[in-house]
Parts: C-alpha cells; sequence; structure tokens
C-alpha cells in the first residue's frame, strides 16, 4: 500500500521564500497547498514550480486574514501541518503604514492561528527574521541573544514570536518552530524561480542584479564608514535553497515530538560585506558593476551573521552553499526574467 501523502498548507507560497520552499517539501514527499493573495507575486509561479517539480501545487487565491475562507481550507483538506510565509517585509514601508503591517503580519497571523486552533492542526512553520535581535550586542547571534525592535516590520516578527510562545505555553500539543532568516539571497538552480521584487528593489542583491543587467545605473552603497573590515555593512546570506530545506528539516524535526517550541537561526554563520557582494556578483555575471557610496540607511546596523550551532545540533541541518553559487544562482534567474520582461 502507498502511503497517503502529507498535506503541507503554504501561506505566501507563491512569493519568493515560499516558493522555493514549496520546491523542497513537493522533493521531500509531501503535498502542498499555497494560500496567497498575489499582492507581491504573480500566479505564473505555479507553473514554474511545476516545471522543476513535475507537480503543479494546489493554489487557493485569498487572504490570510479571511477567516471564513481560513475554516473552509481546514475542513476540505486534511492538513497537517503549515508554514506561514505569508506577509508585508519592506522595513522602510512598514514605517510609513504601520497600520497595514500590524494587520497583514499580527492580525493574519491570528487568524490563522484561531483558525488552526479550530481545525486541531497544531504544527505551525513560522518565517522570523533576524531583525528580532535588534542591534547586535555580541556576535555570532545566538538564538538566546536579547530581542528588539527597531521598525514596525521588525516589531511584527517580535510580536508573532511572542504570540507563538505563548500559546504553546497555553496549551498541549502545539509543535512550533521560528526560523530566524538572516539574508536569502540566489535562485533555483534552474532559473525557473527566484526573487522578482516590484518597482525598485529596497534588498541588496536584487538591486546589484539589475544593475549587472544594465536596467539600472548603478549601486548605491549605503555608508563605508561602519566599523567592518571595508566600512560598509556586512550580513549573513544565504541561499534560499539552503533555506528551503531548513524548513524541511524543521517540519521533521516537529513531527517527530507531542508538543515543541523550536527557535533556530537559518544563516551560514559567515558575514560578507556590501563590497564583497558587489565583487562576488562581478565575478558570476561577468559584468561591471558600478557603484557610489552614499550616506549610510537609516536603522541599518553595521554587521551581523548567525551562531549556526543550534540550527545544527537540533536539526543535522546547515546551508551548503557558497557564495559564488548564490550569486550564479541569481544571475541565471535575473537573466531569464529580464529575458522574459522583454519578450525576449
Ligand atoms: P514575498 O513577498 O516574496 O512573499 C510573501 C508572499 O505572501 C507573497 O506571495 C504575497 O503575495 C503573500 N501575502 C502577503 N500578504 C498576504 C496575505 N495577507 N494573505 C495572503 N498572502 C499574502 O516575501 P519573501 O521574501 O518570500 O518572505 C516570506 C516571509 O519571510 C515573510 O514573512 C518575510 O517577512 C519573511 N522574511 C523574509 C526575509 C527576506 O529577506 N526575504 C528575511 C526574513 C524574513
Ligand atoms: N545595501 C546597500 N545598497 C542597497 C541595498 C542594501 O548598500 O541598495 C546594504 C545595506 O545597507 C546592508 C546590506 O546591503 O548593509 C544588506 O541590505 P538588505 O536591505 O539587502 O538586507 P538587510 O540586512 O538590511 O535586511
Amino acid at each position: 500500500m502507498i502511503a497517503e501523502k502529507e498535506t503541507v498548507l503554504v501561506t505566501g507560497g507563491v512569493g519568493y521564500i515560499g516558493s522555493h520552499t514549496t520546491v523542497a517539501l513537493q522533493e521531500a514527499g509531501y503535498r502542498v497547498l499555497i494560500l496567497d493573495n498575489l499582492c507581491n507575486s504573480d500566479v505564473a509561479v505555479l507553473k514554474a514550480i511545476a516545471k522543476i517539480t513535475g507537480e503543479e501545487p494546489c493554489f487557493i487565491e485569498g487572504d490570510i486574514r479571511d477567516r471564513g475562507l481560513l475554516d473552509k481550507i481546514f475542513s476540505n483538506y486534511r492538513i497537517k501541518a503549515v508554514m506561514h510565509f505569508a506577509g508585508l517585509k519592506a522595513v522602510g514601508e512598514s514605517a510609513e503604514q504601520p497600520l497595514a503591517y500590524y494587520d497583514n503580519n499580527v492580525n493574519g497571523s491570528l487568524q490563522l492561528l484561531q483558525a488552526m486552533q479550530e481545525a486541531d492542526v497544531r504544527t505551525i512553520v513560522f518565517s522570523s527574521s533576524a531583525t528580532v535581535y535588534g542591534d547586535p550586542q555580541s556576535l555570532p547571534l545566538t538564538e538566546n541573544h536579547p530581542r528588539s525592535a527597531t521598525n514596525p516590520y521588525g516589531n511584527t516578527k517580535l510580536m508573532v514570536e511572542e504570540i507563538l510562545e505563548n500559546l504553546y505555553a497555553s496549551e498541549a500539543g502545539w509543535r512550533v518552530a521560528l526560523l530566524r532568516y538572516f539574508n536569502p539571497i540566489g535562485a533555483h538552480r534552474s532559473g525557473q524561480i527566484g526573487e522578482a521584487p516590484q518597482g525598485t528593489p529596497n534588498n541588496l542583491l536584487p538591486y546589484v542584479a539589475q544593475v549587472a543587467t544594465g536596467r539600472r545605473a548603478q549601486v548605491q552603497v549605503f555608508g563605508a564608514d561602519y566599523d567592518t573590515p571595508d566600512g560598509t555593512g556586512v550580513r549573513d546570506y544565504i541561499h534560499v535553497l539552503d533555506l528551503a530545506q531548513g524548513h524541511v528539516a524543521a517540519l521533521a524535526y516537529c513531527k517527530q515530538s507531542d508538543g515543541e517550541l523550536l527557535t533556530v537561526n537559518l544563516g551560514t554563520g559567515k558575514g560578507y560585506s556590501v563590497l564583497e557582494i558587489i565583487a562576488a556578483f562581478e565575478q558570476a555575471s561577468g559584468k561591471h558593476i558600478p557603484y557610489q557610496v552614499v550616506a549610510r540607511r537609516p536603522g541599518d546596523i553595521a554587521e551581523c551573521w548567525a551562531d549556526t550551532e543550534q540550527a545544527y545540533r537540533l536539526l543535522g541541518w546547515r546551508a551548503s552553499r557558497t557564495l559564488p553559487e548564490m550569486c550564479e544562482d541569481a544571475w541565471r534567474w535575473e537573466q531569464n526574467r529580464s529575458g522574459q520582461a522583454s519578450g525576449g
């Protein structure tokens, strides 16, 4: 007898990290049901996933704040676990529209958790962020580093972490994974899926990639006077597929226990500066990438990278892909994408 595949509900599964995790889940033998309102993604991603895995995920277009819809989903499908990616993620925008961020990220998570509780689905993997560490007091960042938030987006992540911790403490049987992402970059090797920001990218990598294709003139380097080896900001960049596989490992870990509150960093443990990233992308693309140093971006920290030991000890998971691979894969995707955009 063939065992029935377990269904995982992936909120925000059409987006950047959710789509790569959907591929990893399908490859690990799960059936994926995506709920996404497409506010920051394109439904064509579903066909691209099918090209990679041979299986198009089930898709429901809708909003995590729609409690009636959530109840229908939980009663119509036998969902074993939820991976919760849906939310808004632009730090600058969160300061301009805090209510939209609290509504999507906090209220949306509450609606989802209430529907899960009602349906007796008690396994959730949540997309948190290294932003919950605030300005690092020590490096590498361990999971017990104090938490703080410097902007509304970071505050939504911190609040949902606390809500999940309270929920876990209140009732037996919850299996909760708080995954704190460092800086996900790169794309699937196939070039079929990747990061597709709308408008001007906020993040470094997609901006650099668009300078490499000629779509933008030059990278603005936000400050070269930090206390770092070359003066520019240092971050822990992690390949999005390593991140995706970290989710599969976290789900496996949760499933083997009756109750679990797992908090882990998903990073590589190594930091690279903005100038190192630009140089690595030049190498991967063979393109010259002009840049100009401008003022610091308000709210940025100098440097941060993860302590990865807890993830390895508990999950047996470590990131394995190198910075050149991250840049090569991002470059392949960017070329495909810009070819598609220009009709080529
Ligand atoms: P993304 O914008 O590409 O994906 C998010 C998806 O959620 C999109 O497809 C969007 O349409 C959908 N969505 C948003 N609000 C929704 C709602 N109310 N109902 C239904 N769908 C909704 O972003 P991403 O980079 O894939 O990030 C995924 C998650 O990881 C987010 O929660 C983000 O905060 C978190 N995260 C991202 C990063 C990063 O650097 N990309 C770092 C740390 C944490
Ligand atoms: N950065 C930059 N120019 C850009 C975007 C980002 O110099 O156009 C720098 C930023 O100051 C930080 C690093 O690149 O040091 C990573 O920024 P990103 O926004 O990608 O991620 P963050 O760690 O801030 O979430």
